[in-house]
């Protein structure tokens, strides 16, 4: 999945989750599964461009201290090893997380939509449960 497509769907896990550190948790576990599902990839530079735009939404917009943060954190936080691959840091066979390593499937070639519907729908329900939280 596009690492803005994690950032989005951690940072809602991470809103049900409900505290900073049970978010990161959750937004690691939902890259996994994240990552099972047959999705597309974009190029790897662009892919790190465009999942640091979102973390920086989303701590603008839920603040760097939330859960919501924290879960998208933890969502981005696995394809740091993909970051050190393109910056030439570490070799693709050297990734240790499951759906990097082969450990679990990484689904391919499952297109782009549903990742852009997903991470609208889970942004969306975020937000939702934000205002419903503080209003
Ligand atoms: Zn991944």
């Amino acid at each position: 999945m596009t690492g803005s497509g994690h950032a989005c769907i951690g940072a809602f896990v991470g809103a049900l989750s409900g505290s900073p550190g049970k978010a990161l948790a959750v937004g690691v576990v939902s890259h996994a599964i994240c990552d099972i599902i047959p999705h597309s990839e974009a190029p790897r530079a662009l892919d790190l461009v465009l999942a640091g735009a979102a973390l920086g939404g989303i701590a603008a917009g839920f603040g760097a201290r939330s859960a919501e943060f924290w879960g998208a954190a933890g969502g981005v936080l696995p394809d740091v090893e993909h970051g050190l691959v393109v910056a030439g840091l570490m070799k693709e066979q050297h990734c240790v997380f499951p759906t990097h390593s082969g450990a679990l499937p990484h689904g391919r070639n499952g297109g782009f939509l549903w990742q852009a519907v997903a991470a609208a729908t889970a942004l969306t329900l975020a937000t939702l449960l934000r205002l419903r939280r503080t209003h």
